[in-house]
Formats: structure tokens, sequence, C-alpha cells
């Protein structure tokens, strides 16, 4: 048992028997004798637990049989380039909703390629809230449009997807893959870096709808083509094969305690608890408009940055790790990913009361 909650962004706290399971297969993977950094992914060992992870994948997700699943490297930031790369052909445009930092990189990305419509921005807003649907100015014809499900560093999530009819609808989840339940059909590509809710850094999941692969043009480099690591599932080259072992771990702890349904329950009573005291206090303050909060990532402030400070060094002795909140936004952020429990949230709210009386 350890005695810190991590409540960092990203990389951020794996489930407990994960680390476990890992650490043994660090030592002897399936029986092999060989370590998991040790294997091929050309083994019939490894072989067999990617099938599994995409299984559990699909199975967790509840995605539709005409998706494939692509386990890559290069983190949702080599995403932001490959989809344009891929899906945004000469005459065409692409719709991007611009929420924030991520969004912004990738639009950025985006703009490298090809023709890029911004359908909507919050930036005037300081991204406290998402747009309305009624705001974004689509594009009839465009290619694909892309949207940040969670916005990581100002703490706003989609609680409902915008309607792109024929338009395919790509996401960004890095940040809240797996915390709900989501309708998978309704989007052309999903992507995330796995580091969030997924497993460690270093291997990034792609779902992606098959008649969205071999659009790319011929004079695409391969690694950069979706087609490859379809036709050679995820190991054209050496796949990041440690990674993807903990992302299965994950999945088999995800699917153990019940699936997305069942963690999409925690996740909404650890918002709970921070989002009430929020809403009951005057001393913490929360930056984001409650129709566009999110349940991942809470950013807030004390009323002054002295105390926002004093609250995090204070909160650090007590063993509630990475509350800093990023550089852009300031203040606290409390990331509360799938596998931080319900307890370290409850604790983080204790802390919180018994601080804020300390104050007054
Ligand atoms: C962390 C994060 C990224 C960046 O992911 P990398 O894997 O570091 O490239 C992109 N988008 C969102 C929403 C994120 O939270």
């Amino acid at each position: 048992m350890r005695n810190v909650f991590i409540f960092n962004p990203g990389p951020s706290v794996l489930p407990e028997p994960v680390l476990e399971s890992t650490s043994k297969a660090v030592l002897n993977f399936a029986g092999t004798g060989m370590s998991i950094m040790e294997v091929s992914h050309r083994s019939k060992q490894f072989d067999a637990l990617l099938i599994e992870t995409v299984d559990l994948l699909k199975k967790v997700m509840e995605i539709p049989d005409n998706y494939k699943i692509l386990f890559l490297q290069g983190g949702a930031s080599l995403q932001f380039a490959m989809i344009p790369i891929n899906l945004l052909a000469a005459g065409k445009v692409a719709d991007y909703v611009d929420t924030g930092y991520f969004a912004t990189r990738a639009i950025k990305e985006a703009k490298l390629i090809g023709k890029v419509n911004v359908a909507a921005s919050t930036k005037d807003l300081s991204y406290t809230r998402l747009p309305a649907p009624a705001e974004l100015k689509l594009t009839k014809d465009a290619a694909y449009c892309h949207i940040t499900s969670n916005n990581t560093i100002y703490g706003t999530q989609w609680q409902t997807f915008p309607d792109t009819g024929d338009v395919p609808l790509v996401a960004d989840m890095s940040s809240d893959i797996m915390s709900r339940k989501i309708d998978v059909s309704k989007f052309g590509i999903i992507y995330a870096g796995a580091q969030k809710n997924m497993g460690p850094a270093g291997v990034t999941a792609v779902i992606i709808r098959e008649d969205l692969v071999g659009r790319a043009p011929e004079n695409t480099p391969t690694m950069l083509n979706y087609k490859p690591h379809v036709e050679n599932n995820s190991c054209y080259n050496t796949c990041p094969v440690t990674a993807i072992f903990v992302v299965h771990e994950v999945l088999k702890w995800l699917a153990d305690m019940g699936g997305v349904a069942e963690m999409e329950k925690v996740n909404n009573a650890k918002a709970k608890l921070i989002y009430d005291i929020l809403d009951s206090s005057t001393f913490y303050k929360g930056s984001v408009e409650k129709g566009s909060r999110s349940k991942m990532n809470i950013p807030f402030k004390l009323p002054t940055e002295e105390l926002d400070n004093e609250f995090v060094s204070a909160a650090s002795k007590k063993g509630f790790i990475g509350l800093k909140g990023h550089r852009a936004v300031g203040g606290i952020r409390a990331s509360m990913y799938n596998a931080l429990p319900l307890e370290g949230v409850q604790k983080l709210a204790d802390f919180m009361k018994e601080f804020e009386k300390s104050k007054s």
C-alpha cells in the first residue's frame, strides 16, 4: 500500500494491481524466462497479448467491428499531424474547435498540411467554457471535424458531442478516454496518449473507422500513414512492447472492476466531492462555467497566489502529489483519472476543508 495520492496531470497514477503485475512481468513475462523488456514484439506470447489488448479495448469501450485499433508511438502530438496528413486532402477543409492548449497545437499541425476552419474558439474567454453547439460554424463538406473531448489544462469537458452529420468527428480523448460511456460509432477517429487514463507514456491508442484508412496521399512516409500500421496490427516496426503490456493490465483491471459504466459512477462521485466544495465555499473558486466542467481535471484558486502556493506545499506534505495548476492557468489543478481511488479524493476534500478553516 502506498502512502501518497497522485493527482499528477500526466503521466499519472496507475492502479496498484497493475504496478504489481507489471513488476512481475519485468522479471519474467508469461513464463518465457524473459523480461517484458526483452521479449520480441513478434514472439507468440507477445502476439497473444497484443490481440487480447485490442479485444479488451473493444470490449470496455464497446467499439463496433468496423473500427481498427492501433497502438502507436509519438504521443497524441503525432496524431495532431497524422490526422491531417491522412485525411485532409488538397482542396478540402478541416474544421477544428479551439478549446485550449492541445486544441491549438492540433490546429497548428493541421495548418502545416492543409486548409483549416476554426469552427469556434473560446480563447477570448480564457477557455473557461466550451462553445455551445449553435456557436459552431461547421463546413458543409469538411474532411473532418476535430475536437478535444477533455481539456486537461483548462478543465473543460464536452458533455454532449457536436453532431457533424456525415463529416467524421475526430476526437483527442487523451485525458478522458474510458472515464465515461461514449458512443464510439459517432466518431471517425478517437485517439489518446496512454499516459493519463490508459497506461504509461510511450504508447498512443488510435481507434479509426475502417473507411478512413487508406486515404493518405501516395507520397506519405510509411510511418505517417495509418494503412501500413493497420495492415501490420501496430507492428510495422517495433511496437512499444512494455507500454502495451501495461495498457493490457490497465484494461484488465478496468474490466474486472465492472468496466467503463462502473468507472463513470466512481468518477462522478469523485468530481462531486470537489465541486461541492467549490460551490459552497467563497475561499475556493473554480475557474470553469458549470456546464463545461471536467470530471477529470478540476482547476481552482484560493483568494491569493500566496495561499495557492501554501496549499500546494501543505498538501504535498500530506501525500497529495501534483496539485499545482498549469502555468497557463495558475492556482491548483486536481487531476483525478480513473486509477485515482475515491478514497484519495475524499481525503483531499477533507484536507481542503481543514485548510480553509485554518485560514479563517
Ligand atoms: C496530454 C495531452 C496531449 C499530449 O499528449 P502527448 O502524448 O504528450 O503528445 C494531447 N492532448 C490532450 C488532451 C492531452 O491531455
